[in-house]
């Protein structure tokens, strides 16, 4: 059998030891015994200080998309108005979810290969305002945009207009102030930058967003994707389903690694810049003009090849897993994940190798070394 392949993914990255460790612990029942309550309070407010905020956090036994569903579930009552801004996949993706629960999605759309046009948005709303909420992507990472939130929700708040943030592809890797930046709902998932296995979604709510939840004239049309079912939980001693106890043991491991990790902003801009410099001093060209999130790499496929062509070929004779993309970008790029665990100089520069090497193997000659190119931008840094 062959050895586990270096997951180089924009998600699920690889999950720290310790952390597959923690979910190994004994476990109790999470629905009776009083310390699991306790343990989970104590687990939402690292995550509050992670994601700078005094709002509620909760975390819920599903991945991003759960956090995602259930904010706009919470929320959207039907015939309700929502501003979705779209400059990629994720982005659009959220009107979806707004039909699914009767509302009318606005698409406000921006180039996809640059952050979000603050000034279209800003002549936007000074015509139309009539929203309840907008949703917004930190980083869309099918093409590895960010968007500007520290500008885009505080504009929105000027209006009254409640922001949802999906920041499942940025948290941990770039700077996120949820109280600052004014966000009512921020998404996250375990299974990006935190470096825990898929499974958990956490949100933070503002006091606004459940005053908007409370206030509805129909009921939340779910359950399971019901954020005021969760509210009052640990004063009631009860969870509206069974926690998923080992996840949570692990997760909490998760947030305390970032916690503790003080470099870690540092090093993903430094680990992203780093390789943009590297893809285009070879040759190859970058899927953005700007807007570039420091947790992940698109590039875009070069002329003549096919991605699952260069895919196989990194996995099968480097044992390194990369990614194309999908939806309209399906086929057009490569994505390299340097988020959480895999920001680390030595992964970088494997799977540039890998990527070089399978490169020429199919016929493409490269104008640089990308490893040794690469690895060369840390060597007064000590990494
Ligand atoms: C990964 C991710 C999610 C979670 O979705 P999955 O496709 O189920 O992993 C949500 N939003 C963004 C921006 C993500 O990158």
């Amino acid at each position: 059998m062959k050895n586990r392949p270096l997951i180089m993914t924009p998600g699920p990255t690889e999950v720290a030891e310790n952390v597959r460790l923690a979910r190994a612990k004994a476990t109790t029942n999470p629905d009776i015994d009083a310390e699991f309550y306790d343990f989970y309070k104590a687990t939402c407010s690292k995550f509050a200080q992670f994601l700078k905020t005094k709002n509620d956090v909760r975390i819920l036994a599903g991945e991003g998309i759960l956090g995602l569903e259930a904010a706009v579930a919470s929320l959207t009552e039907v015939g309700d108005r929502v501003l979705v801004l779209d400059n990629g996949i994720f982005g659009r993706g959220f009107a979806d979810f707004v039909k699914i629960y009767g509302g009318t999605p606005v698409l406000l759309s921006s180039s996809k290969t640059q952050a979000f046009n603050l000034e279209l948005l800003s002549d936007f709303l000074e015509k139309d305002h009539d929203f309840k909420y907008a949703t917004v992507v930190h980083c869309d990472t099918p093409s590895g945009v960010l968007n500007d939130l520290e500008h885009i929700c505080p504009l929105l708040k000027k209006y009254d207009i409640l922001t949802v943030v999906d920041s499942v592809a940025a948290m941990g890797g770039e700077p996120l102030e949820t109280d600052a930046w004014q966000i009512d709902i921020v998404c996250g998932g375990s299974q990006k930058v935190l470096s825990a296995p898929p499974g958990l979604t956490f949100l933070a709510i503002s006091t606004a967003a459940y005053q908007a939840m409370q206030s509805r004239k129909t009921p939340i049309a779910s359950f399971y994707c019901n954020l005021l079912v969760f509210k009052d939980y640990y004063e009631q001693q009860w969870f509206p389903y069974t926690m998923p106890i080992s996840d949570i043991y692990g997760l909490a491991q998760a947030i305390d690694n970032l916690l503790a990790d003080t470099e870690i902003l540092a090093r993903h801009a430094a680990i992203a810049q780093a390789t943009r410099k590297t893809v285009e001093q070879a040759g190859l060209q970058l899927y953005l003009e700007s807007g570039f999130s420091n947790t992940v790499t698109v590039i875009k496929v070069p002329e003549k090849l096919s991605d699952k062509t260069i895919l196989s070929e990194m996995l099968e004779h480097y044992n390194v897993m990369m990614t194309g993309s999908f939806d309209e970008l399906a086929g057009k790029v490569l994505r390299i994940g340097h988020m959480g665990e895999n920001a680390r100089p030595d992964k970088v520069a494997t799977t540039l190798f890998a990527l070089q090497k399978s490169l020429e193997h199919l016929g493409m000659q490269l104008q640089e070394q990308m490893a040794e190119y690469f690895l060369a931008q840390f060597k007064n840094e000590g990494c």
